[in-house]
């Protein structure tokens, strides 16, 4: 089958024609793969700054596709369902499993990290972790539906509410998809963002720009992981407020801990979703068309090119395999 391959050397990325064909083993169901969303995790590891297991390695885990194979003990009723794919396989036995927190799984599998990933033309999928998509989604909203998860999960931990004031800060991808997320919670977030397009997108999709001296927001959401934007969501946040973090910092990032502690600052950290209940959550979202946060697509062959732009244009990117 098809499937794109990834080199020991930073972005060589490739198509190739002859990598094995998985079959549907007991418990899983063989989706054929029609969309691919890239994120940064994936750029990470393209470019080596983090390292896959094995070489050639296939990245991707953001996917939607049709079941074509179930194995034995799953429904065969399943056959022709459309489906997005949980990229992420807890052990579900483990303390933090059983309490709830799979995202904490020390035995997680990572599809597209610690798993072969999906850019491929067909990849098993354990049936409870391919979830049917509902009729009326587009598979511009379904190619979003892993990362929607994500800002959803980080919303639910922060314990925003309906008319909750908000703070986006870093409108990336999972930012801009955080941003459509909280419209349909009735919140319109300011959002923070240095690079005009990233800003001027998430402003078209309902957020406001934040002034440059706004403060006083009851939840701030960083999402780049970067340390000048760490500081800012802490230094915007008001008195007794929470700041969500998503994106992964780095060890050194430093953290104005004498403004937390004189705000009363809570620091909630969100790692992506909870089994099964955050894909459910997503699933059964009254959120329409996520798919708007897109602004790019390639098909297969172009893989290297859409690894590029998903470098450089505002918006997600995604790959086509159909
Ligand atoms: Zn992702
Ligand atoms: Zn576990």
């Amino acid at each position: 089958m098809r499937a794109v391959v990834l080199g020991s050397n930073p972005w060589s990325l490739r198509v190739t024609d002859d990598w094995p064909e998985p079959v549907a083993g007991s418990g899983q169901v063989v989706v054929r793969v029609l969309g691919v969303g890239i994120c940064g995790s994936d750029l990470a590891l393209a470019s080596g700054r983090r390292r896959a297991p094995a070489y050639p390695w296939v990245p991707g885990h953001e996917a939607f596709g049709d079941v074509v194979a179930t194995g034995t003990g799953v429904d065969q009723g399943r056959v022709g369902q459309r489906v997005v794919i949980e990229p992420n396989y807890p052990c579900l036995r483990c303390p933090a499993c059983r309490s709830g927190r799979t995202s904490m799984c020390p035995d997680r599998v990572i599809v597209g990290f610690t798993a072969p990933g999906t850019l491929a033309s067909l990849v098993p999928v354990p049936a409870p972790f391919a979830w049917p998509v509902p009729g009326d989604w587009a598979d511009t909203d379904a190619v979003c539906a892993e990362p929607l998860t994500v800002a959803l999960a980080a919303i639910r931990r922060s314990g925003a509410k309906p008319g909750s004031r908000c703070l986006v800060v870093g409108t990336g991808s999972q930012g801009t998809l955080l941003c459509v997320a909280l419209a349909a919670y009735g919140i319109t977030p300011s959002v923070l963002e240095p690079h005009d397009g990233r800003r001027e997108l998430a402003v078209s999709l309902g957020a406001t720009a934040a002034a440059p001296d706004a403060t006083g927001f009851e939840i701030v959401f960083e999402t780049s992981g970067a340390e000048p934007a760490l500081t800012e969501a802490i230094r915007r946040a008001a008195p007794g407020g929470t700041v969500v973090l998503i994106g992964l910092g780095s060890e050194d990032t430093r953290v104005d801990t004498g403004l937390v502690v004189r705000r009363q600052l809570v620091l909630q950290g969100s790692l992506i979703y909870d089994h099964p209940g955050d894909f459910a959550a997503t699933i059964e979202s009254a959120i329409r068309s996520p798919g708007r946060v897109l602004r790019a697509s390639y098909p297969l062959d172009q893989v290297s090119e859409a690894f590029r732009a998903a470098r450089e244009v505002p918006g997600k990117t995604w790959i086509r395999l159909t």
